[in-house]
């Protein structure tokens, strides 16, 4: 129930609003499954609904318990998520399996510490997975929640901060009800979602109104630092083609770690793409390297603190080493796959 300092929020109302309003979310079937909900909360990340709603099943047919995921080729389990974008959530899921396999016997552990000690969990996930499937009484803030509570409350904390969303952990700590902690939970993210939306709040349909000190001009909260304008790189592309098949390369490291893409560069201000990308075909395959003269094709592809502009090359390579496939058959990242559609000339 609501503190008395703050009293605003009438946690029965919210619930009984979510009880009659929530989304039928394949993800919310009933009973919570711990794994389940694990996966659809990192598939949530960034993403919206209707874009996971296409991946959440067929995910865990391919996967379908922690142990199939932990066991699961890299490959394969990048083909599955391609197109869901932030490569990176995949592989910090598949490690967190992997660790509840051996730290727990392949079942996911319904305490708080030991879900925050896993690989990838954050406090989020883990006040999520606790909270869902086990009726832990933890806190999970996410982007929607600290909106609703900024809003409530008529902060004036920067919400990029911290400190912020510790302050919102600890006001959720305090309004949720102990034996309906997930649906508290969930019933404030479905606010943030769908009624106290970003820009247009439907405060007339909001089961809290009534105690809301930003209801007169939500437009104000929740207050944001002006956000650093992503960094622009110019990259070039190596569009290197053999007997059908294209020169790919996967990184193991940085913003497209575990994905497979075309071989490329950043190129700084005033240097030379082509030398760049001669050099770097050179060293995939072990043998001299010729780039032309002009791009072939250009795109853009903004990530969340970078845009790139992607100039591809043609480029011949004589090395007999490198990755020659073919690219509908690996999970290509999203930035290369666009490229090669940028065009209709085709490929080969
Ligand atoms: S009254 Fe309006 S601003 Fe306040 S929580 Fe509800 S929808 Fe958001």
């Amino acid at each position: 129930m609501a503190g008395e300092a703050e009293g605003r929020v009438n946690a029965e109302a919210l619930l009984s609003w979510f009880r009659e309003h929530k989304r039928d979310l394949p993800w919310r079937r009933e009973p919570r499954d711990p794994y389940r909900v694990w996966v659809s909360e990192a598939m949530l990340q960034q993403t919206r609904v209707e874009t996971v709603l296409r991946y959440y099943e067929p995910f865990l047919e391919a996967f379908p318990d922690i142990r199939s995921l932990a066991e699961a080729e890299e490959d394969r389990l990048m083909k599955v998520w391609e197109g869901l974008g932030y490569y990176r959530r995949a592989r910090l899921l598949q490690a967190g399996a992997h660790a509840v396999v051996e730290r727990h016997g392949g079942r996911v552990p319904g305490e708080l510490a030991d879900l925050l000690a896993l690989p990838g969990m954050g406090p989020y996930t883990a006040g999520a997975v606790a909270s869902l499937a086990f009726g832990v009484a933890a806190p999970a803030v996410d982007g929607n929640v600290l909106r609703v509570a900024s809003r409530l409350e008529a902060w004036d904390d920067d919400i990029a901060l911290p400190a912020t969303r510790r302050k919102a952990e600890a006001w959720v700590a305090r309004h949720q009800p102990p034996h309906e902690a997930g649906a508290f939970n969930e019933a404030l993210m479905e606010l943030g979602a769908t009624v106290c939306t970003p820009r247009s709040p439907r405060c007339d349909a909001c089961p809290l109104a009534a105690g809301c000190r930003g209801r007169a001009d939500p437009s104000r909260y929740p207050v944001k630092s002006a956000k650093a304008a992503p960094r622009e790189m110019r990259v070039a592309v190596a569009l290197a083609r053999r007997d059908g098949l294209l020169l790919l390369e996967k990184r193991e490291e940085g913003l497209l770690a575990g994905t497979w893409g075309l071989p490329w560069v950043e190129v700084p201000p005033g240097g030379d793409a082509r030398a760049l990308l001669r050099a770097h075909v050179e060293a995939l395959t072990g043998g001299r390297t010729r780039v032309a003269e002009r791009p072939e094709r250009r795109g853009e592809h903004a990530f969340t603190h970078r845009r790139w502009r992607m100039e591809g090359y043609a480029v011949e390579a004589a090395g007999s080493g490198g990755s020659w496939r073919r690219p509908e058959e690996v999970a290509l990242g999203t930035a290369h796959r666009r490229l090669l559609e940028t065009t209709q000339r085709a490929l080969f």
